[in-house]
C-alpha cells in the first residue's frame, strides 16, 4: 500500500523512532513561520475541518500497525498545523483502542488552544510538543507570521488552560532566532510563560534547513548553550547536530540513498525530491541534514528557493 498521510519512522531528534501522520495539505497552516521547513504557507487559515479523509487515514494506520513495527512515537506532524483537522480525537482515540502499546505525540504550533473544543481534542494524547517562540507580540509576529486572528496573548493564554488540565506530558519548545527573541528581555519574558506552563521539558531549536527567508541564520553551539542556561527550568535540551542521528535504529540507507541518488542526477529544490522519490518532505529534510552534515550534498539559493547538490568527490 502506499501511503498518502504516513510517513517514516524518521528519526527524529526529539522523538526517537517517530511514524509521522500528516492531516493537512501542503502547505496549510495557521503561521507562516520564517523558519519553516515546509516552504511558504500558501493557506492561511484557522478553519478546522476534516482536511483529508478520516477515513483513508484510519486504513493507512491498519495496514501499517499490523507489522507491528518498532516505535518510539506515532506523531502528528507534516506539513501544516495538525490541529486544524477535526478528526485528532478520533484518531487518537482509535489508536488508543485498537494498538495502545503506542505512544502518541503532537507537533504543535499551539496557536489553537484558545479554543476549548481543540484543548479537548487533544487530551489523550501522551507528549504534546507545542510552539512559544516568543512572549511579546512584535517578535511573534516577526517570527510566526500568524493568521490576522491570532495575538500572542491569546496564544499563550490558550497553551496556559491546556497545561492545566492535560495529563500527560508537555514539552515545550522554543525556536531560536538570533536577533529576535534571544534578548535578554524576550527571554524573561517567555521565562514567564514557562512558569504558567510547567511543562516537563523546555526544548530549544534553531534553524536545521534553510527558512523560508534568507537572512535567518541558526544559532551556534555556544549562543545556544549560553540562551539555555537563562531559561530558567530544570529540564532544558539544545539540539543534537543531525550526525549523531544516524545511530538511530529509523536511519535507513536506503531512503538516504535514494536522496542522494536523486540529488546527484542534478540539484533539485525539497519539492523536487518529493515528488521524484514520492517521500515525504518532512523525511527528506531529516535525511538532508545529515547528507549536509557528512559534507555529500550542498545548499544554494535559486528562483524556486533552495537547492540541494551533489558534493563530487
Ligand atoms: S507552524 Fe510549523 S508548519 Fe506552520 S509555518 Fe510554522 S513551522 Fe511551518
Amino acid at each position: 500500500m502506499d501511503y498518502k498521510y504516513l510517513f517514516g519512522p524518521v528519526p527524529s531528534r526529539r522523538l526517537g523512532i517517530s511514524l509521522g501522520i500528516d492531516l493537512i495539505p501542503h502547505k496549510t497552516c495557521s503561521y507562516n513561520c520564517i523558519y519553516c521547513e515546509c516552504g511558504k504557507t500558501t493557506d492561511l487559515t484557522i478553519e478546522r475541518k476534516e482536511y483529508v479523509p478520516l477515513k483513508d487515514v484510519l486504513s493507512e494506520l491498519d495496514d501499517l500497525l499490523k507489522t507491528h513495527p518498532k516505535l518510539d512515537f506515532i506523531t502528528y506532524s507534516g506539513s501544516g498545523e495538525p490541529t486544524l483537522h477535526t478528526g485528532i480525537k478520533e484518531i487518537t482515540s482509535y489508536l488508543r483502542k485498537n494498538y495502545p502499546e503506542y505512544k502518541i505525540a503532537l507537533l504543535t504550533n499551539g496557536s489553537l488552544f484558545w479554543d476549548e473544543k481543540v484543548r479537548n481534542d487533544c487530551m489523550e494524547i501522551d507528549v504534546v510538543v507545542p510552539s512559544l517562540d516568543s512572549a511579546s507580540e512584535k517578535s511573534f509576529k516577526k517570527i510566526d507570521r500568524p493568521h490576522s486572528t491570532l495575538s500572542i496573548n491569546k496564544i499563550n493564554e490558550g497553551i496556559v488552560k491546556f497545561s492545566q488540565k492535560f495529563p500527560g506530558e508537555i514539552w515545550l519548545e522554543i525556536f531560536i532566532v538570533p536577533g529576535i527573541n534571544d534578548t535578554d528581555s524576550e527571554i524573561e519574558k517567555i521565562n514567564q510563560e514557562i512558569k504558567k506552563i510547567n511543562p516537563e521539558k523546555v526544548q530549544l531549536n534553531t534553524l536545521d534547513r534553510p527558512g523560508i527567508v534568507s537572512w535567518i541564520r541558526s544559532a551556534d553551539d555556544e549562543e545556544l548553550k549560553q540562551i539555555a542556561s537563562k531559561i530558567n527550568h530544570h529540564n532544558v535540551e539544545i539540539p543534537k547536530k543531525p550526525a549523531e542521528r544516524i545511530t538511530s535504529e529509523a536511519y535507513s540507507d536506503d531512503v538516504s540513498g535514494l536522496i542522494l541518488h536523486t540529488i546527484q542526477r542534478r540539484p533539485c529544490t525539497l519539492e523536487d525530491i518529493a515528488k521524484i522519490s514520492g517521500l515525504h518532505p518532512n523525511e527528506i529534510n531529516k535525511y538532508l541534514g545529515i547528507l549536509v552534515e557528512d559534507d555529500l550534498i550542498c545548499e544554494s539559493s535559486g528562483e524556486r528557493g533552495i537547492f540541494y547538490s551533489a558534493k563530487n568527490k
